[in-house]
């Protein structure tokens, strides 16, 4: 057993299907290792959630990788939940990793950047916060992360402002710019690399501007980032 070559290992039951995203304008598609997201990395939402923007490092939480929904324009309301909030983000997609990497080299693992939401079961989530316990109920639920097709830094560089918003229904509930964003996707990435040995394949999600809010079934959800694109995403 143990000289068996990688990948040709037999299971006992079939292996899962390995997550992944597509990638803008080809065939391949990128494999997805982890999902990372940071909590309050825009001053505003930090403060509409209740919190001092200027007095907290940075924290992060996980969602599962098969929690990213990319070949659906459909969010099911989810189980388990009265109160389900959409929250725009910056996907960031690593080609490498490691341990301990210096700012100055994060963005050198950056294979490419996209548009995601946070869905979140608010409800959950804030009963798990007043416990003090974990918040994967709120958070790793199924297909809680819908996501459009990542850009590769190749074609379109790497992206430190321009516009991210969110319209429901037309109506504008969350706007912001990504140079309002705390911690800056090289600094997460040299953060993170602190705590974890980041991979390939690892997808950091990058929080999220002021507007959170709740969403109802047929509600149409509309994402944009200047310089990635749009996502449409309808609650069924
Ligand atoms: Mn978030």
């Amino acid at each position: 057993m143990a000289d068996q070559a990688a990948g040709t290992e037999k299971f006992v039951i079939s292996p899962p299907p390995q997550a992944s995203l597509p990638i803008e304008g080809q065939s391949d598609r990128f494999p997805v290792h982890r999902v990372y997201c940071v909590g309050r990395n825009y001053a505003a939402h930090a403060v509409e959630m209740g919190h001092d923007p200027d007095k907290e490092p940075p924290f992060f939480f996980q969602k599962n990788p098969d929690n990213l929904v990319s070949d659906s324009t459909e969010f099911p309301y989810p189980k388990a939940s009265e109160d389900v909030h959409h929250e725009i983000e910056l996907l960031v997609a690593l080609k490498s990793g490691g341990e301990d990497i210096a700012i100055e080299d994060a963005l050198d693992c950056v294979y490419g950047y996209g548009i995601s939401l946070d869905m979140t079961r608010r409800d959950l989530q804030g009963e798990m916060k007043k416990l003090g316990r974990p918040w994967e109920i709120g958070k790793a639920f199924e297909r809680s992360a819908p996501a459009g097709a990542l850009l590769p830094v190749s074609e379109v560089g790497h992206l430190d402002n321009g516009e991210i918003w969110l319209k429901v229904n037309d109506e504008m509930r969350q706007s912001g710019d990504l140079n309002q964003m705390i911690w800056k996707t090289s600094e997460m990435i040299s953060i993170l690399s602190g705590l974890f040995t980041l991979q390939p394949g690892d997808i950091i999600l990058t929080g999220t501007p002021a507007g959170v809010g709740p969403v109802q079934r047929g509600d149409r959800m509309h994402g944009h980032i200047e310089g990635v694109g749009d996502l449409h995403v309808t609650v069924t």
